[in-house]
């Protein structure tokens, strides 16, 4: 997920829809007709007391679990649609044509043979939310939703290229699967190997909010930078083009950030980003020389590929 933190303000406003819709369903109403209060004020307190904090040392376990890949496309097109179901009634549009989702298609396809599960995200099935956002989401299976607003904020082929290879990276290292696999090793301790189902995964609509509310740590998202540089670098693309592209975020965003819940800030600082990109660039550079790297600015402007 790339974006900037005033814009996560929608979100809360989304993650407070998702509270209401969602959950309030999940709690029968009392016999006086009333709806129960919601159990705990913070969600990210909530998903904490149901699926633990996720430590590096219970990563290790969970990724032996295997989440089959068609439980994981099932998983992804309830969270896709439940997501692009969300941007309409909000009243932006979504698009699958147009010489932007043209050209964002074709970077795409450049970009995920880079990917180490290349054959299993062999089709990325793209969105474009048209809407100056600048944000990109991945979800579990290859579904891609890209706002407009990320498109223009690139202002490069080179960026754009960091940025979707961000994307693939979270579907590649199955970053978004640790909740699933979590919930599998439950299952499969107290029910045995076949208790795991993707119907049963989003049955409380708490694992379909969190998808949409904090689904990486700040480790994923730094792992996840550093895959979309160094890909964009071996397909010859510059990637401190990346690099700026969070500069001008943190120039965009400075002081915007003041009072936002720490729970939402699932992403690095940009200037922390900015730097570690930067610092990437040096060590690729000096590895495997490359004095020729594309930027791409025109071809960007001209949406040609
Ligand atoms: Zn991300």
């Amino acid at each position: 997920m790339i974006r900037p933190l005033f814009q996560e303000r929608r979100t809360i406003r989304m993650i407070a829809w998702f509270l209401s819709s969602i959950l309030f369903n999940a709690f029968p109403a009392t016999s006086s007709g009333q709806q129960p209060s919601f159990p705990f004020s913070d969600p990210s307190k909530m998903f904490e007391q149901f699926f633990g904090a996720a430590p590096a040392a219970d990563r290790a376990e969970l990724e032996q679990i295997e989440i089959a890949p068609r439980d994981e496309t099932q998983i992804g097109e309830r969270a896709s649609r439940e997501y692009l179901a969300a941007l309409r009634r909000a009243g932006t549009k979504v698009v699958t044509r147009g010489d932007d989702f043209q050209y964002l298609q074709k970077l795409i396809r450049l970009v995920q043979p880079k990917m180490e599960h290349a054959d299993r995200y062999r089709s990325i099935r793209l969105f474009l939310a048209d809407s100056d956002e600048t944000d990109a989401r991945s979800f579990p299976g290859g579904t891609l939703i890209f706002y407009r607003g990320m498109l223009d904020f690139a202002e490069n082929e080179a960026a754009m290229i960091g940025v979707i290879g961000h994307e693939l990276s979270h579907l590649d290292r199955g970053h978004q699967l640790y909740d699933a696999k979590r919930m599998k090793l439950m299952h499969n301790t107290f029910s045995g190997a076949n208790g795991f189902s993707p119907d049963k995964f989003f049955h409380s609509g708490a694992m379909l909010m969190r998808s949409f509310s904090r689904p990486f740590r700040p480790e994923d998202e730094s792992q996840a930078d550093k895959d979309g540089a160094k890909w964009a670098y071996e397909l010859g693309y510059d990637p401190r083009e990346m690099a700026k592209l969070f500069l001008r975020m943190h120039e965009r965003d400075r002081g915007a950030a003041a009072g936002l819940p720490s729970f939402l800030r699932t992403h690095p600082y940009h200037l922390d980003r900015y730097k570690a990109l930067m610092d990437l660039y040096n060590e690729l550079q000096t590895a495997n020389p490359n004095p020729k790297l594309v930027i791409g600015a025109d071809d960007f402007a001209a949406r040609r590929f």
